[in-house]
């Protein structure tokens, strides 16, 4: 089994970014893609215990906090908790919508913001690098 053809996007993007990719990291990205990308750091924590209990809590913490610094994941503050929800970022981008009765979320894929973060480059001399966008509301079932 070659190493390269086991590697997702995101963990090219992270050696790319100079960082080893050690078993930590490889193990909390996996749960992050196989989940979708929607986990609490506690989920995370639960999860990378069941597949690798030789995995601590702080190189777990650490590899969150690595893969925010690198826009890998952004962490988000759902339903007024304390812990953070970790969300993947695929090509930079994530939208969704929380159904305010269920919590149920909706993903989309195509948000339209390319114009936006354009005008806003121009306008306020930045460089973007990503966007979490979330809406409000209630879902099909709800309203
Ligand atoms: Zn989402
Ligand atoms: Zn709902
Ligand atoms: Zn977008």
């Amino acid at each position: 089994m070659s190493e390269i053809e086991t590697l997702s996007p995101r963990a090219i993007r992270l050696r790319e970014a100079g960082h080893k990719l050690t078993n930590a990291r490889l193990t909390v990205l996996n749960v992050l893609e196989n989940n979708g990308g929607h986990l609490t750091s506690a989920e995370v924590l639960d999860q990378v215990d069941k597949i690798d209990s030789s995995i601590g809590r702080a190189s777990v913490f650490r590899t969150l906090d690595l893969l925010t610094s690198l826009s890998i994941i952004r962490p988000t503050y759902m339903n007024s908790s304390m812990t953070p929800t970790y969300v993947l970022m695929p090509d930079g981008h994530h939208h969704h919508i929380v159904c305010t009765n269920c919590n149920r979320i909706i993903e989309f894929e195509n948000c339209g913001l390319g114009a936006i973060a354009a005008e806003l480059e121009e306008r306020l001399h930045v460089k973007l690098t990503g966007h979490l966008l979330e809406f409000y509301g209630l879902c099909d079932k709800c309203s």
